[in-house]
């Protein structure tokens, strides 16, 4: 061992070297959050959960079940089960996102002709059950309320 480390190891210098720094952060800005408690704040083109969205004034969902957001999706993660009347009008009768294939790109938003999908803020999907990444046309409609603090927003 030199003089110069046997000089760094009776003063600890590498200690207090490494304290320096410790006490350099420790009076800076914090930029951690305390989730859940806090929440992060979200860039305005964040995209969470999808959403359903209904017509304010009937009420009536504003998809028209064409497929298009399934057959676009690069996970295959939406399931839409529909049916027609006898006049040729189509509705939806089920409509599911397996969550735990979707990537977020956004390209069901993006194709859908009626705005009847849209991606939100809601990114809050932490469980103990697989089952619940499936989302139900229920849970999608009920979503709408992100959404629409959202679409105020814009
Ligand atoms: S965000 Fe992308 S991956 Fe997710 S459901 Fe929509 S199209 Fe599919
Ligand atoms: S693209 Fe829009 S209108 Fe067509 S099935 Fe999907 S959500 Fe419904």
């Amino acid at each position: 061992m030199g003089l110069k480390d046997a000089i760094k190891k009776a003063t600890f210098f590498e200690i207090l070297q490494g304290m320096s720094v410790t006490g350099k952060y420790a009076a800076t800005k914090k930029f951690t959050i305390e989730y859940p408690k806090e929440k992060s704040i979200l860039f305005p083109r964040f995209r969470g959960t999808q959403a359903l969205i209904t017509n304010p004034d009937t009420g009536e969902l504003n998809c028209d079940a064409c497929h298009l957001c399934e057959t676009v999706c690069p996970s295959q993660c939406i399931t839409i089960e529909s049916s027609e009347s006898a006049d040729g009008k189509k509705s939806l009768d089920e409509f599911t996102i397996d969550m735990s294939r979707c990537i977020f790109c956004g390209f069901c938003e993006e194709v859908c002709p009626r705005a009847a999908i849209v991606m939100t803020a809601n990114y809050e999907l932490s469980t103990y059950d697989k089952d619940d990444f499936l989302l139900t046309k229920e849970w999608l409609i009920a979503n709408q309320v992100h959404a629409r603090k959202e679409l105020k927003a814009r």
